[in-house]
Parts: structure tokens; C-alpha cells; sequence
């Protein structure tokens, strides 16, 4: 009987289950009661009276270990369907954090949606730039300030060379190659020769639109304005025009909104007159059209160009311009959910 243990012993050390089916298999087989301890706990009765004590210490400590192999065993593959119950396991193994587009970005594509909708289409062009596409092509004079050192980045060695004040470089560099219908939109950086404050930097951004074809008129372009002013800052948004002057465009305006923080009522963001001031535009003045080789007998049309970073103003109430190039994270999470 003994021997009998012995060899039980050696198999419950080296067993070995896969999976749970086999584990309750090898359960059966030594623990239940058909199984091979409980038949030897039988025979017991049969063992002479003088090995009982040595037989019956073997026998305890057989099912002592089959008991804990078992468990052993069983405690393993518990583990293991714990450790996948639930995971994805596609998952990365360290929380990443997703980045935050900046509100810029965000101001700018919300922006360029409204105008792709009424199916203009982006154009970009170099923020280095020569004398004629930033002034000359867009009908400033040779003596106008815009081209003194005083607002303009020029490079010493080569007078002609600029960086483009404003993104209107872009719609001339389409119209020289392009012949009409024009419907463009244009986003970029831009420079002025500016002292840096809360209000004012030597960067910042712009957005403009062109649109040039037969019959373009002045109400075509109050239209968009109304439905980009609606889109942009809500339905309620009302708008207004007044009398302006850019060298490129004739007549100009520039266009207010109703405060969209105080709804017109008057609040210390529009100094109490319930409007604020959102963007420059006009009719595409025909010497611009021929200096950039469109016939402006046949074509007409209208431009218009607004600051991102007033807009982001507007929608956001920032009130320092230079926050938004000093990439403060805790700015920046501020618009972790905006777009
Ligand atoms: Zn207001």
C-alpha cells in the first residue's frame, strides 16, 4: 500500500492541466469519491494494525497534496481568465494624452468650413514675399504707409523683398495665373513691424476670400457675410456695414456684428454700443483686376479678409494676443473640447 502512495505521490507532483477541463478531469480522478484516494482510504480498514499509524500519515499527506496541487492549478488559470476578462487589449500600455488643437487652428478650420460649403476652395502662397504681390498688384500707391519700415518687415540687403502684412498676396498670385470664375479662400501668418502687447503682435493670422466672375455685385457679397456671421457666432447674428477705404478694393466696408456675448444690448466687451468690429471687405477694384491680367470690363468681384485671432477674440473673450503664441498647456487645455 505504501508503494501504492509513493507512486500517487510522484503523479499529483507532476501534474499538469491546460486548461479547466483537464483540471476537473485529474480532480475526478484523485479526489472524488470514486477516485484514487478515497479507494485507498478504503483499503485502509485492510492494513495491519502495526502500519496503520505510518500508512495512515502517508495517505493524509497524499490528499493533503493533491488537494493542493489542485488548487495551485486552478488558482492559475483563475489568473489568467481574470487578467483578460474585460481588457481591450488593443489598448496601449500607458495613458497617453491626446494633444489639443489650438484655438487658432480651431477658429481657422471652422472658418474655412463656412466657405468651403459655398464651394471656395483653399489657396496658400509664401509668407516671404516680393514687393509686387503684397503692394504693387494690389493697387497700393508707391508712397502709401502700409510699404514704410515703420509697418512692414523688409530685409535690408533686398529692399523688394517682404513678409506679407496681409494673406491678399495669396489672391494675387491666383488671379495672375487663373482666369475667372475665382472662388478662393485664403489662410495664412502674416507680419507687421508691431511692438509686441496684449493687444498687438508682429504676427497673427488672416483668413480672405475672393470671388471673382460675370455680374459679381455688392449683394452677392452681403449675402455671404450675412450667412458667415450667422454660421460663425449663431442665427441671432446681425450685421452692418460702414464706409471704408483699402487701396484693392471699391467701394470698402468693414462689417460689424451684434455683440455676440451681450446681444446687442451693450455690455464693456462692445464698449456699450452692442457692435463689434469683425472684418474688412469690398468690391475687387478693377486696377487690381488688370494689374493681375483679368479684364475688368468683363469681370467683377469681391474680396473680404478678417484676423483669426479676432475672431478667436470674439468667440473665446482671450484678452491678451500673446497667449496665443506662448503655448501655455494649461491655455491650450482650455480647448480641449472645442472642435
Ligand atoms: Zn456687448
Amino acid at each position: 500500500m505504501i508503494a501504492k502512495i509513493e507512486q500517487l505521490l510522484k503523479e499529483v507532483e507532476a501534474l499538469k492541466a491546460s486548461n479547466a477541463e483537464e483540471l476537473e478531469a485529474l480532480r475526478i480522478k484523485f479526489l472524488s469519491k470514486k477516485g484514487a484516494i478515497n479507494d485507498l482510504m478504503a483499503d485502509f480498514r485492510n492494513v495491519p494494525a502495526e502500519l496503520k499509524k505510518e500508512v495512515g500519515m502517508r495517505l493524509n499527506e497524499l490528499k493533503d497534496k493533491a488537494q493542493d496541487k489542485i488548487n495551485v492549478l486552478k488558482e492559475q488559470f483563475e489568473n489568467q481568465d481574470n487578467s483578460c476578462d474585460g481588457l481591450d487589449l488593443t489598448r496601449s500600455a500607458y495613458p497617453i494624452k491626446l494633444g489639443t488643437r489650438h484655438p487658432l487652428t480651431i477658429v481657422k478650420n471652422e472658418v474655412i468650413d463656412i466657405f468651403a460649403r459655398l464651394g471656395f476652395s483653399i489657396a496658400e502662397g509664401p509668407e516671404i514675399e516680393d514687393d509686387w504681390h503684397v503692394f504693387s498688384a494690389l493697387n497700393f500707391a508707391e508712397d502709401h504707409p502700409a510699404r514704410d519700415m515703420q509697418d512692414t518687415f523688409f530685409i535690408e540687403a533686398q529692399p523688394d523683398v517682404v513678409l506679407r502684412t496681409h494673406t491678399s498676396s495669396v489672391q494675387s498670385r491666383v488671379m495672375e495665373v487663373t482666369q475667372p470664375p475665382i472662388r478662393i479662400i485664403c489662410p495664412g501668418r502674416v507680419y507687421r513691424n508691431e511692438a509686441i502687447s496684449y493687444r498687438a503682435h508682429c504676427f497673427f493670422h488672416q483668413v480672405e476670400a475672393l470671388y471673382i466672375d460675370k455680374d459679381v455685385s455688392f449683394t452677392d457679397l452681403k449675402q455671404v457675410l450675412l450667412l458667415f456671421a450667422k454660421e460663425m457666432f449663431g442665427a441671432d447674428t446681425k450685421i452692418r456695414l460702414r464706409p471704408s477705404y483699402f487701396p484693392f478694393t471699391e467701394p470698402s466696408a468693414e462689417m460689424d456684428i451684434s455683440c455676440n456675448i451681450c446681444g446687442g444690448k451693450g455690455c464693456p466687451f462692445c464698449k456699450h454700443t452692442g457692435w463689434v468690429e469683425i472684418l474688412g471687405c469690398g468690391m475687387v477694384d478693377p486696377n487690381v483686376l488688370k494689374a493681375n491680367g483679368i479684364d475688368s470690363k468683363v469681370y467683377s468681384g469681391y474680396a473680404l479678409g478678417m484676423g483669426i485671432e479676432r475672431i478667436t477674440n470674439l468667440k473665446y473673450q482671450v484678452k491678451d494676443l500673446r497667449m496665443f503664441s506662448e503655448n501655455d498647456t494649461r491655455f491650450l487645455k482650455e480647448f480641449e473640447a472645442a472642435y
